[in-house]
Parts: structure tokens; C-alpha cells; sequence
């Protein structure tokens, strides 16, 4: 791992959150049936998920930095139905998408209720910005009702009524939508894991795998052997030397403002129709928002994933911002995330021997990511049968091709499509 491929700037989910006391680093060599590489999400839901079918398991956690370091600590904190790259035109497995992620979505909540997690379920919008794609999502809102899902399109006052945003034709409301700190379910999540068992490690990047029937991983001052291994590093991956042309680490530049509840709206989130998704969400008197424009989103040469995108993506999500909330705050809050997205923007769930990982989940990983623990779980105790319908798992990652081409490929895409509305 190189230095300073690691964030530092601080979200508004970590700089609002009680102090915390992060594990301890790794000093010496620990052995473990299972190695997770990754305390965001996807490391912890199947940490935790590992310890429900096997409480006798030896599971050991390494972070880079502390819990979450990586999206799951730096995101909109919108809980989603739907997966990306997953098209709607079957109405079965349209069905099974929306089982799989309201499931995820509950599981997520019961644990927010459990204590000390900001959170709320008021429901998640999707914005249309003209009339013509709003009668479209209305016709297809019809057809989810028809199959039993309960989104809802809205328009006018009580579209206003849900979210303040200016200049929308029309909206589809997923009355089931959430908000949460990712911040809090993570630190909220870890005794729970302690007190079932797991070793975590933080303060501890992984700095090589060295693959076999026995695994060994190498961290600045120790060493873990474990018979199996968890990759569950997203956005990050590819510093690792897997998945290199499968996931694509995209810088994502996000604000929050303080914006009282009489000046949003009832519903907890939005995000809107164009290839460069804006999306913001509101919890306790603040909204975070990001996105927006090709400003607001980076590649960076040689895929780094680290740093601030400096005042230019902060002058565009604010310009954004004011676009939809013409009257909004100065921003309390800025940060960058590191988003992992695949060719297809289908996540992959899958393992190879003793090797798992769980990723790619684009904007949409607080719920999938969550659920990937589920199924990891599954997968590794021979239970994974019941997944096998929801196309995510074992997904082929497409290819992307390697710098300079990706790089000037990135640019030549984003500068041909960051206007244009997205597809479907
Ligand atoms: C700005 C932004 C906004 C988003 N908004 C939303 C949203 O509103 N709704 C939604 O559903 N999704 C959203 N997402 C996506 C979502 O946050 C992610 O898909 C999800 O959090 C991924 O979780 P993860 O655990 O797989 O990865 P991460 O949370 O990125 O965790 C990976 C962890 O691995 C650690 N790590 C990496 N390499 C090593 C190593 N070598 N050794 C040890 N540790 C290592 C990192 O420090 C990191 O903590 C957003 C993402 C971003 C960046």
C-alpha cells in the first residue's frame, strides 16, 4: 500500500460523530480461518454475518486506517432500493432485485434502531428534470405497482412538499428509502464484533497477499495466515493487484449545509436524472449533497484514491446546489470519496478458491455492500444456492483498459456525456 493513498479529509458523518476509540494495530503474526481485508461495510457485514452461522470461527479484520475510512464513512448516506446495471425489463427478476434490497434495507435499520446510529426511513426520491422523462417514470412507476412494489410517482405542491429542490417536472417516491450515518452503524458495529469474537486491526494496511492454501498477509508489523481471504477493499482493490481492470476507483466530491426541515421537505433523499447523478440527503437539520457535474467526479492518472478535489469540485457541487436549493447555506462540510464502479456498473459478489470479495457497487453500496456480508456468509458455509438468481453474484467484472488509455478514455467519455440525462 503506498502512503497517502488514504483520505484526509473528514466527512460530515465522522466530524459530527462522538469521539472514537479505534483497535489497536496488528503487532506480530495472528492466525485465523478467515482474513478480512476492509473495515467499511462490506468488511464488517460479513465479519458479523461470518460469526452468526459460525461463532466459533476465527475472523480477523484489518484496516488500513479505522473503520470507515472508505465510502461507507464518506457517502450521501442514502439506504437504496435497486442495484445498478441491472436493467428492469423482466418483471421477475425486476421482483427479485426489490426483494434482495428491501431485505437489505430492513437488515440495515434493525441494526440502526439497536442505538446510537442517525438514521431515518422518510423515503428516497428520483428527480426528473423534464416533462417528457417524467411521463416516462411515471409509466414505469405504474408498472412496478403492477408487480406489487410500492413506489409512487408524485408532481407538483406534493412533490414541493416532499423536497424543496427548484426546476423538477416530476418525481417516483420509494416510500422505504433511508438515511444513515455510515459513520455510526460502523462504530456501532464494532464491540458488537469484538464481543462475538472477531479480531480487528486497525491502523493496519495490507501491503501484500500472498495467495495459497494457507494465506499470508503482510502489514507494516505483522503478519496474518488465514485458509481464506476477504477482499473487501472496493474502490481500493486494485493497490492490491487484484481486479486491476474490473473496478474503477472514481473520485466523488460531496458538501453539507445546515438547511432546516421546512426548507427541504419531508422525504429523507433525492438524486436526479443526469449521467452525473446529483444526489443530496437530509438527517438532523443538515443535508449532504453531492455530485452534479464532471467537476464534481475524478479519475486520477494511475487510479490513486486519495486527497481533496480542491476548490474546482467545490465551486461545481456548489453551483449544483444552489441550482436546486437556490436559498441554501455556505457548506459546514467537504469531503471526497472514492466510489468503486465496474464497465457494466454491475457489483461483483463472488470467490475463487479460498479467495472472496465483495464490490463495485457504484452509488448504491450502503445497502448492497451491507447485504454482501450476508451473502459472502452464505457463500463461504456452502449456503450460497439462495443467492444464486440475483445477478451480482459471481458477476464477471468487464475490462477496463489500463492508464494512459483509461485515463484519456475517462476524459474523452466524460467530456462527450456529463450534460446528457441518464439512459432508461
Ligand atoms: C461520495 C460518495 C457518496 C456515496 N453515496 C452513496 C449513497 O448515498 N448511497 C449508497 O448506497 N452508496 C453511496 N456511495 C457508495 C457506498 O458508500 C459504497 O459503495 C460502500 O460504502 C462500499 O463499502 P465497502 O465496505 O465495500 O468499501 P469502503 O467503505 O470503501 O471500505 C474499504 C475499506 O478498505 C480499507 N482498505 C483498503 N485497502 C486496504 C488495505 N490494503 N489494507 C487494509 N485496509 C484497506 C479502506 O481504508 C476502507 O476503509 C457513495 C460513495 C461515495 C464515495
Amino acid at each position: 500500500m503506498r502512503p497517502g493513498e488514504f483520505d484526509d479529509n473528514i466527512s460530515y458523518w465522522a466530524a459530527t460523530a462522538p469521539p472514537d476509540t479505534p483497535c489497536a494495530p496488528l503487532c506480530g503474526e495472528v492466525v485465523a480461518d478467515v482474513a478480512i481485508i476492509g473495515g467499511g461495510f462490506t468488511g464488517t457485514s460479513t465479519a458479523r454475518e461470518l460469526l452468526v452461522r459460525r461463532p466459533a470461527l476465527g475472523v480477523v479484520l484489518l484496516e488500513a486506517r479505522t473503520l470507515g475510512n472508505g465510502a461507507s464513512g464518506r457517502n450521501g448516506g442514502q439506504l437504496l432500493n435497486w442495484i445498478n446495471g441491472i436493467g428492469s425489463d423482466d418483471p421477475l427478476l425486476t421482483r427479485r432485485v426489490w426483494d434482495a434490497t428491501s431485505h437489505g434495507i430492513e437488515r440495515v435499520l434493525e441494526r440502526a434502531r439497536a442505538g446510537n446510529v442517525r438514521w431515518s426511513q422518510r423515503g428516497a426520491l428520483e428527480l426528473y428534470t423534464d416533462a417528457r422523462r417524467a411521463e416516462r417514470a411515471h409509466a414505469h412507476a405504474d408498472r412496478l405497482n403492477a408487480l406489487g412494489i410500492p413506489v409512487r410517482y408524485v408532481s407538483g405542491a406534493e412533490l414541493h412538499g416532499l423536497c424543496g429542490a427548484e426546476g423538477v417536472a416530476g418525481g417516483v417516491l420509494d416510500p422505504t428509502g433511508g438515511v444513515l450515518s455510515g459513520v455510526d452503524l460502523l462504530r456501532a458495529t464494532r464491540p458488537e464484533l469484538i464481543a462475538g469474537g472477531a479480531r480487528i486491526y486497525e491502523g493496519t494496511p495490507v501491503t501484500r497477499v500472498h495467495e495459497g492454501e494457507l494465506i499470508t498477509l503482510d502489514t507494516p508489523q505483522g503478519i496474518v495466515r488465514a485458509k481464506a481471504l476477504v477482499l473487501a477493499t472496493n474502490a481500493y482493490t486494485h493497490l492490491l493487484g487484484y481486479f486491476r481492470g474490473g473496478v474503477f476507483p472514481l473520485l466523488s466530491h460531496v458538501v453539507s449545509v445546515p438547511m432546516a426541515p421546512g426548507a427541504w421537505g419531508r422525504a429523507g433523499s433525492f438524486s436526479d436524472d443526469m449521467d452525473r447523478i446529483s444526489y443530496g440527503a437530509h438527517l438532523d437539520g443538515h443535508m449532504v449533497f453531492g455530485g452534479g457535474s464532471n467537476a464534481s467526479y475524478a479519475y486520477r492518472y494511475g487510479g490513486r484514491t486519495g486527497g481533496d478535489l480542491g476548490p474546482a469540485a467545490d465551486a461545481a457541487v456548489r453551483r449544483k446546489l444552489g441550482h436546486y436549493f437556490p436559498g441554501a447555506a455556505e457548506p459546514s462540510h467537504r469531503w471526497t470519496g472514492a466510489l468503486g464502479i465496474t464497465l457494466s456498473r454491475r457489483p461483483s459478489i463472488g470467490r475463487r478458491g479460498n479467495v472472496y470479495w465483495g464490490l463495485g457497487y457504484s452509488g448504491h453500496g450502503v445497502t448492497l455492500a451491507n447485504l454482501a456480508g450476508e451473502i459472502l456468509a452464505d457463500l463461504y458455509t456452502g449456503d450460497g444456492e439462495k443467492w444464486v438468481d440475483l445477478p451480482i453474484v459471481g458477476a464477471p467484472l468487464g475490462w477496463i483498459p489500463p492508464d494512459p488509455f483509461r485515463w484519456v478514455g475517462y476524459h474523452a467519455y466524460t467530456a462527450m456525456t456529463g450534460r446528457s440525462p441518464r439512459r432508461g
